[in-house]
């Protein structure tokens, strides 16, 4: 992949001087995506490109210095440097030929990382501003991710912090685009992003329960930047999957742990965990000391994700590296997790069939069944 190159040279996992290579093994296990923001995974190039075409100006217009000053906001230890780039990224996307290729290429690089089926989420009210009417937005994504030969899906996002409205808004619009252009996968399911802290999922109780009533999975980021009670609300409101709940681990020590962990594990709600991003984002202090290893033993259904290849300086094998060097998981580990997130996966059963089957393959290749 051409854009891959720069954002590779970027990508050194924190906390490591010297980051081993990414095994083999791991690069050729099936693996399967759940968390990646289409508007934080676009290709250095591709911003470029987008930029140049679309007079949105820059910090640089030299590719691997434009790869530099997104991993110093990603490592600047502050959320807000961390969103700098979401207006630059945002702004590139604005117009349907730029949506159309930016999802493209995402799922073409997750399946250059190994991915047998990937499901990608952008908040597509977010290109208002730029002149972009939601259902075009999201016909636009569509398409782009019908294009790449890789099992792919869109979950819609609705911005926690606007008003109930707004998210009921995103909400009907997920809900009108279920099939996707000539019958490909359409949008699979819904999403709460943007700032967690002061915005409970509660205050959207309403949109909630449409998308419910409708039938379409619900995925909260939650968890992340508060507290491990978000996650119970979540699946209170109805989740199945959960972004990041990384705080819950917080919650295992205290007297109310074992009462939490049972309603957890009893909902089957699975935990979509994005190493780097939290240690970037300080929802984690390390790799080493992430609370992704206390929740794997105490049992919570969990897999390892991106979050944002380009904002975060990451991929899909940097993650899965990174928790075998650091967080001492083993490859049989990280293997069960891909299981996992097939069994939470919103996408259609004819697209998930044949990627248990390259998972089955996989096993027992390497002696794993
Ligand atoms: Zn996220």
């Amino acid at each position: 992949m051409s854009g891959m190159s720069a954002l590779e040279h970027a990508a050194a996992p924190l906390h490591s001087a010297l980051p081993s290579p990414v095994l083999p093994a791991l690069a050729g296990m099936p693996k399967v995506l759940l968390h990646d923001h289409l508007d934080g995974s676009l290709r250095v190039s591709t911003l470029l490109q987008l930029c140049q075409r679309r007079g949105v100006e820059l910090p640089t217009l030299h590719a691997a210095d434009l790869a530099q000053w997104f991993r110093a906001n990603a490592n600047a230890g502050s959320l807000e440097r961390y969103l700098e780039g979401f207006a630059l990224t945002v702004a590139a996307m604005g117009d349907l030929q730029a949506l159309e290729q930016v999802a493209f290429e995402a799922a073409e690089d997750a399946r250059a990382e190994g991915c047998v089926l990937a499901e990608f989420r952008m908040a597509p009210l977010l290109l208002q501003a730029h002149g972009v009417a939601p259902d075009d937005a999201v016909a636009a994504m569509l398409a782009g991710l019908a294009r790449s030969a890789l099992p792919c899906g869109l979950i819609v996002c609705g911005m926690r912090h606007e008003s109930p409205e707004r998210v009921q808004e995103a909400a009907e619009l997920a809900l009108r685009h279920r099939m996707g252009p000539n019958r490909s996968v359409g949008v699979i399911g819904f999403d709460l992003a943007g700032p967690e802290r002061g915005w409970p999922a509660s205050g959207h109780a309403r949109a909630l329960r449409l998308l419910r009533e409708a039938g379409l999975p619900i995925t909260l980021h939650a968890g992340e930047a508060d507290e491990g009670a978000r996650v119970l609300e979540a699946v209170e409101l109805g989740a199945q999957r959960i972004g990041h709940g990384v705080r819950l681990a917080d919650l295992l020590d205290t007297p109310a742990g074992p009462e939490a962990l049972q309603r957890i594990r009893a909902s089957g709600v699975h935990l979509e965990v994005c190493p780097t991003s939290n240690v970037q984002t300080g929802a984690a202090a390390s790799i080493a000391t992430h609370p992704i290893r206390a929740l794997w033993k105490a049992g919570v259904s969990l897999s390892f994700h991106t979050d944002n290849h380009l904002i975060s300086c990451t991929n899909l094998n940097l993650e899965g590296q990174a928790l075998l060097d650091q967080a001492g998981f083993a490859l049989a580990d990280l293997f069960a997790m891909q299981e996992q997130a097939l069994d939470a996966s919103f996408m259609p059963t004819h697209a998930t069939e044949p990627a248990r089957r390259a998972l089955h393959e996989w096993a027992r290749t390497h002696d794993l069944r």
